[in-house]
């Protein structure tokens, strides 16, 4: 028995090792990841309930590694928040998206993108010189772009962000509050925060059909949105049935995968013929 826990134990101590050795070698591809390439940006529509159209799209990084193949975003974020890179990734993202609208713009298709910023990049004393300056490179008006944030992303400094967010939204960006109500803040400090959308989480919109309770989170969510005067979108939309309880609710915008998966700028474009046309 005893050479069996030492091997047992040996065999959790190489474990353990490689696990560290893979996350070295991960963090390492990911500090190349840039200069190689490798990242692209898919677009997942927003639907305006009201008016039936395609209002919005929600940038989302991927990130393609020539041998790991497809690195979900959930697993190299993380890592990236941690070492510090979301800042440079971030930055990337940034120019991506405004270049992408410009682009729209160009055509004449009213579209506003989303971009997701992480907390580390919301903290970091350059992110509304980085936004600027995005938007000047490509000659995109303000209102084009809308940044998303988590309460986390605000919360450790509520007063430094309310003044961040004051001045983003005043040169014209939305903001938005991401996966709103899954964080562990109070509500009071909403009322102080510039921000224009709330975004419910969809592990809400998931379960709100089966489940009483998150039928009422979602619903107390989109009331509260209306009393502070904020829009309302919820992600993560799969089905028809919980589309109708969102429009019934007065929830003024939807995103998920019964409208579209995230897709690249082209099968987006074809969305938007596709509805037109419809
Ligand atoms: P998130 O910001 O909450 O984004 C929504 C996620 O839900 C996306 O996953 C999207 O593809 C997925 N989703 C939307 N609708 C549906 C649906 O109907 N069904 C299902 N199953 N999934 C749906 P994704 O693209 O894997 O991104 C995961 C997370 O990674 C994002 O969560 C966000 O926190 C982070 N992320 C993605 N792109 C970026 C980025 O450019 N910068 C930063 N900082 N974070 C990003
Ligand atoms: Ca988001
Ligand atoms: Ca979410
Ligand atoms: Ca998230």
């Amino acid at each position: 028995a005893k050479t069996q826990q030492r091997s047992q134990f040996q065999f959790y101590i190489a474990s353990v090792d490689s696990e560290i050795r893979e996350r070295k070698r991960l963090e390492k591809d990911l500090s190349e990841a840039l200069g190689k390439d490798e990242f692209h940006l898919l677009y997942q529509p927003q639907l305006d309930y009201k008016s039936g159209r395609i209002v919005g799209a929600e940038a989302l990084i991927r990130w393609i590694h020539p041998e790991r193949g497809f690195v979900p975003p959930d697993h190299f974020i993380p890592i990236a928040e941690n070492n510090g890179s979301i800042i440079e990734i971030g930055l990337w993202v940034l120019d991506a998206a405004c270049q992408q609208a410009k682009i729209w713009q160009d055509k004449g298709l009213d579209i506003k993108i989303a971009v997701n910023l992480s907390a580390v990049q919301f903290k970091d004393a350059g992110i509304e010189e980085d936004i600027r300056r995005a938007l000047e490179k490509h000659q995109l008006a303000a209102q084009y772009l809308e940044v998303e944030i988590t309460e986390t992303g605000f919360m450790e400094n509520l007063t430094k962000a309310i003044e961040i967010l004051t001045r983003i939204n005043q040169s014209g960006i939305s903001t938005a509050v991401d996966d709103f109500g899954t964080g562990y803040s109070s509500l009071s400090y909403l009322k102080q925060l510039p921000v224009d959308k709330l975004k419910i989480d969809k592990q809400f919109v998931w379960d709100m059909v089966e489940n009483k309770q998150d039928f009422s989170i979602v619903q107390a969510i989109i009331h509260l949105g209306k009393s502070l005067n904020m829009r309302v979108i919820a992600e993560g939309v799969e089905t028809a049935e919980q589309e109708a309880h969102l429009i019934e609710m007065g929830c003024n915008i939807g995103q998920g995968y019964y409208y579209s998966k995230p897709v690249d700028p082209e099968a987006f474009e074809a969305l938007l013929t596709d509805l037109k046309a419809a």
